[in-house]
């Protein structure tokens, strides 16, 4: 079986232990690649690069549109290689090939963004309080950029990570979840092609704890940026202390779907569904906390439980599967933990609430698509973040205690409201303390929206402007045209 590489100033290169990690296919448990292990040793290396690209090479200083034109590239050959990439991206996570698809096509559309973007920032002109003077803003790389990606949406995640740091002119060193380094690995493949200079972009593979440490507290680093657990965001923001990185970080999520009684019925129960159970509900914005008009309550529940219950689970490669397995077995015990918690501190388990006994997934980590009703606010599976395709419902009986509810989380990721009222929905997404809120939808997201949490949900934007502007500097420019002494001293 070939081992898949590190990428280390131009070259692929096997961990420098020479240790290597099997990665597992969540359906069936089977080998399907082996991977570089690299560790802080290898992450030491890939940072020499990327400084050395920074400080020395041409990146940084080659015309935007120039870069743009590599950026772009970049997206047509994930084009180009869609059907592979969304392949490797469910062998690799478990979700439906379907859905990979759908995020290859996100990943080249977030590609195209940036490189539209990069070369039509140049600066400005602003008022000086001096005559004879000017004063210019520049926007210029940030430096050397460590990032860190989680295994749910694995190239995604890395996408809006790459593009804007590449388009901004900055080098940088990725890596991936230990577990689904996959596409990762492919898409480095891809930028070599593109012409990416050599130290430019460099990857190192493995554990979070020995090369992922060293990106966030290494003092040639001079951003991170994480999409990941909230403990380990926290571990990162400390290490990041040591120089005073430049820091972005993307956490988790308990996410508030609130579904007033006039609302479109059969719409919201359905996008609740949406929300939730795409990818086994491993999705950071996952619509988990459902929020509903007591008038409904009942009704709403029994449609849902319906409908839950009905839900296909399988192979992501079999096209009657609707969702497949969890990313590992150690996710699933988390899972089942989770529920079972909820259990003992009173939720109602209404469906699933165990692995399915299907013999045809015995080998997998599945889980059952669970809802829970009878949750108050205080039970730590409506204030934790389960990371499984489990839903929590609680009721509420006024539009005041709706947003309450809302609010009372340490999350502030995502929202929903649901209600043909459009001032209430006004209203109510105004109080709502969350980075995105959503009128009538849920879990929509595209490249120009600025996307990030308030709260503990993270710091800092990716995607849309924002997310370019993350990986610049802004640099205030002020020329004298007429210099002359002021004899103060
Ligand atoms: P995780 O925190 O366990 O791991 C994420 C990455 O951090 C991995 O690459 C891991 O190797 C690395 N890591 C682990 N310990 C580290 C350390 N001490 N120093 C440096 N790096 C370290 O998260 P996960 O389980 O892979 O992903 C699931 C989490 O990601 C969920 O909480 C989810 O909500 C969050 N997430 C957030 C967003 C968002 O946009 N806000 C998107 C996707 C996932």
């Amino acid at each position: 079986m070939e081992t898949k590489l590190q990428f280390i100033n131009g070259e692929w290169v096997p961990a420098l232990s020479k240790e290597v990690r099997e990665i597992i296919n969540p359906f069936n448990q089977e080998v399907i690649a082996t991977a570089a292990e690299g560790n802080e040793n290898d992450a030491k290396k890939a940072i020499k690069a990327a400084r050395k690209a920074f400080n020395q090479g041409d990146w940084p200083n080659t015309p935007a549109s120039e870069r743009s034109a590599i950026v772009m590239k970049i997206a047509d050959f994930i084009k180009r290689d869609r059907e592979e990439l969304a392949r490797l991206e469910s062998l690799d996570t478990g979700k439906t090939v379907e859905e990979s698809r759908g995020d290859m096509d996100d990943i080249a559309g977030v590609f195209r963004y940036y490189a539209e973007l990069a070369d039509k920032d140049g600066g400005e002109l602003i008022d000086t309080p001096l005559p004879n003077s000017n004063s210019k803003v520049v926007k210029v790389p940030v430096g050397v950029c460590g990032q860190i990606t989680p295994w749910n949406y694995p190239l995604l995640q890395a996408s809006w990570k790459l593009a804007p740091a590449l388009a901004a002119g900055n080098t940088l060193v990725m890596k991936p979840s230990e577990i689904t380094p996959l596409t990762t690995v492919k898409v480095f493949e891809l930028m070599e092609e593109a012409g990416v200079p050599n130290g430019v972009v460099n990857l190192v593979l493995g554990a979070g704890n020995t090369a992922g440490a060293e990106l966030s507290s290494n003092t040639d680093v001079d951003l991170i940026s994480f999409t990941g657990g909230i403990q380990t965001g926290k571990k990162i923001m400390q290490a990041a202390s040591v120089n005073v990185k430049n820091l972005a970080l993307e956490l988790g999520g308990k996410n508030p779907n609130v579904i007033f009684a006039d609302a479109d019925f059969d719409t919201a129960v359905d996008q609740a569904l949406n929300g939730v159970y795409f990818h086994a509900g491993q999705i950071c914005s996952a619509g988990t906390r459902l929020i509903v008009e007591d008038k409904i309550h009942d009704e709403f529940v029994d449609a849902l439980v319906k409908r839950v219950a009905n839900i296909r689970l399988g192979s992501g490669f079999d096209d009657n599967t609707q969702m497949g397995p969890l990313i590992s077995a150690e996710h699933l015990n988390k899972v089942m933990n989770y529920v079972e918690d909820g259990r003992k501190e009173g939720a109602t388990i209404a469906v699933g609430g165990k692995q399915p006994e299907d013999p045809a997934l015995q080998d997998g980590f599945f889980y059952l698509p669970t809802v829970l009703t009878n949750c108050t606010t205080d039970m730590s599976v409506v204030q934790n973040e389960g990371f499984g395709p489990v839903i929590t419902v609680e009721k509420f009986s006024t539009e005041e205690e709706a947003i309450n509810l809302a609010n009372d989380s340490i999350y502030g990721l995502a929202g929903g409201v649901w209600t043909s009222d459009i001032a209430k929905a006004e209203r109510c997404v105004a109080k709502m303390r969350m980075g995105t809120v959503w009128i009538n939808d849920f879990n929509l997201y595209f490249p120009h929206a600025p996307w990030g949490g308030f709260k503990q949900s993270g710091i800092g934007r990716e995607l849309g402007k924002p997310g370019l502007e993350e990986y610049q500097e802004t640099k205030h420019i002020f020329h004298n045209l007429a210099p002359e002494p002021i004899n103060w001293f």
